[in-house]
């Protein structure tokens, strides 16, 4: 009895697994379908200066349009475009992409802002990352007047003694560097000071709390000051309500970006954005 109990077990337990097996394989063929057929659109969220309003910039968001699926966010997918080893292509449509955008807007005449791309670890630990941007922006005014990155802090603390000349060359190259994320990291300032970074995105989770947790107020400013002290700009993410963003700007944060002034929006919502900027905010 209690091996066939334990044979049932082992076949339903095979079973599952087999079926997530299944759904992995499913998954991988259709971001591979996904990235052949181009079901990849951006989104752009703006960041806005918190003196005066006055949007700064855009950072580019992926979504899947999976057909059937609706959009699918990039924390569902991103991992999985990692492990397969497809994210170089992908970010090197996100950056393509986020360029063609750009020259649109502009032949548009609007007047856009410079555009944030985010980075995976798995980019920037390539060998030639450098090299090929430079390759890429070398050709290409566009780019070169349009492109920043957004390094998450996590990935950078891994290996900062490597990243020290990545990122001093692409600034060379006239991109502007972001941390992203700042403050989930445990990293020491003394370490973000030898970074020649532009600016560091305060981590949402403690613009969330920052009106009703006095320590998250104190981290909060504290991060302020000294990145101030460095010489960096400091951008707040996940602005959700205008207490936060009174108490940031009295802090004397840089800028925000958060649903508060708007929710990251399609191409085709952008032209009102620029148009319109969200006003009532500070
Ligand atoms: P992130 O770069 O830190 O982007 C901020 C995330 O917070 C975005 O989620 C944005 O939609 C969301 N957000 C913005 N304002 C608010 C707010 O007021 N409240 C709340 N609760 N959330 C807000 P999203 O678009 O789902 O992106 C998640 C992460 O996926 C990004 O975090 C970034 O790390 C990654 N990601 C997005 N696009 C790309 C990409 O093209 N390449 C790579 N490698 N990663 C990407
Ligand atoms: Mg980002
Ligand atoms: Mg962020
Ligand atoms: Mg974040």
């Amino acid at each position: 009895k209690k091996a066939k109990d334990t044979r049932e077990r082992l076949l339903f337990y095979a079973a599952g697994m087999n079926k997530r097996l299944a759904q992995a394989v499913r998954r991988e063929t259709r971001l591979r379908t996904a990235l052949e057929n181009r079901q990849f659109v951006l989104h752009y969220q703006p960041k806005i200066d918190l003196r005066d309003g006055r949007i700064t910039g855009l950072e580019a968001l992926i979504r899947w349009n999976e057909p059937g699926g609706g959009l699918v966010g990039p924390s569902e997918f991103v991992p999985l475009v990692e492990d397969l080893g497809l994210i170089h292509d992908v970010g090197a449509w996100v950056m393509s992409q986020a360029v063609t955008d750009f020259q649109c807007w502009r032949a548009q005449g609007l007047n856009p802002p410079r555009i944030a791309v985010n980075v995976s670890a798995l980019q920037l630990e390539r060998e030639d990352f450098v090299d090929a941007m430079a390759a890429r922006l070398g050709q290409d005014e566009a780019a070169r007047a349009c492109l920043d990155l957004e390094i998450t802090e996590s990935v950078l603390m891994r290996d900062i003694q490597a990243y020290v000349p990545k990122i001093a060359a692409l600034r060379e190259m006239g991109l502007q560097v972001y941390i992203d994320d700042f403050g989930t990291g445990y990293s020491s300032l003394a370490y973000i000071a030898r970074l020649p970074l532009t600016a560091l995105k305060i981590d949402k989770a403690f613009v969330a709390s920052i009106d009703n947790s006095s320590e998250d107020t104190t981290i909060v400013s504290t991060i302020i000051q000294l990145a101030h002290s460095l010489g960096l700009k400091v951008v707040a993410e996940g602005v959700e309500t205008v207490g936060q963003a009174k108490l940031l700007r009295l802090l004397r944060c840089d800028e925000a970006q958060g649903y508060l002034i708007s929710r990251p929006v399609p191409m085709m919502e952008i032209e009102a954005l620029l148009a319109h900027p969200p006003k009532g905010v500070i």
